[in-house]
């Protein structure tokens, strides 16, 4: 069965999708009306079609600015930059950020052999140049891993000339947590990162 192989293939390469749960996707559109599967294909060129990068941000468009660059009432002299464009929703879900932000689409790997060049980094070094010092601050928020430690000092690196406030989103204990069960590491920075109350 050649058609139902080649769809298989097909959902095997969306990320983290195994194959059973390709074949029960598969077996979804089997089962599914012509006049469904007609309108996932129509969503599908939809999608690509229209959805590009924001010129500013690098976060998902459908044309032109994001909804967040395009909205004036945020505050541009502070740059947010995240790994990927799914951070950035996580943090505006949080409801406490009022800049506006910067996505790398990925981080400075010396492991996976991705370099600087290859993520959104110098987007980010032409805009903050660009605004002759009206961005006051950029809040590097990438993964506390070791790609993500590595993207925030190359970061730090880069931009020091330019901008005077350089700032590590900090690492905690998670609310409703337990401290007894927290790692050492997170511990750590949770101490180190400690606020006056
Ligand atoms: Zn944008």
């Amino acid at each position: 069965m050649k058609a139902l192989e080649k769809i298989i293939g097909i959902f095997r390469r969306f990320p983290g999708v195994g194959p059973k749960q390709a074949e029960r996707f598969a077996m979804y559109v089997v089962k599914a009306s012509p006049g469904e599967v007609e309108s996932m294909v129509e969503a599908l060129r939809e999608v690509k079609a229209l959805v590009k990068y924001c010129p500013d941000c690098y976060n998902y468009a459908e044309g032109g600015l994001c909804p967040i660059c395009a909205d004036q009432s945020r505050d541009r002299s502070l740059i947010c930059v995240v790994e990927r464009p799914q951070d950035l929703a996580a943090i505006e879900k949080a409801k406490s950020f009022s800049g506006v932000y910067h996505v790398l689409h990925g981080a400075v790997s010396p492991v996976a052999g991705v370099s600087p060049d290859q993520i959104r980094m110098k987007e980010l070094l032409d805009r903050v140049r660009a605004s002759d010092g009206a961005v006051k601050e950029v809040i590097i928020a990438t993964n506390p891993d070791a790609d993500g430690e590595a993207t925030a000092m190359y970061l730090t690196r880069l931009l020091k000339p330019y901008v005077e406030g350089i700032t590590r989103i900090a690492y905690g204990v998670p609310l409703g947590g337990d401290i007894d069960y927290m790692d050492e590491v997170t511990l750590g920075y949770a101490l180190k990162g400690r606020i006056k109350i």
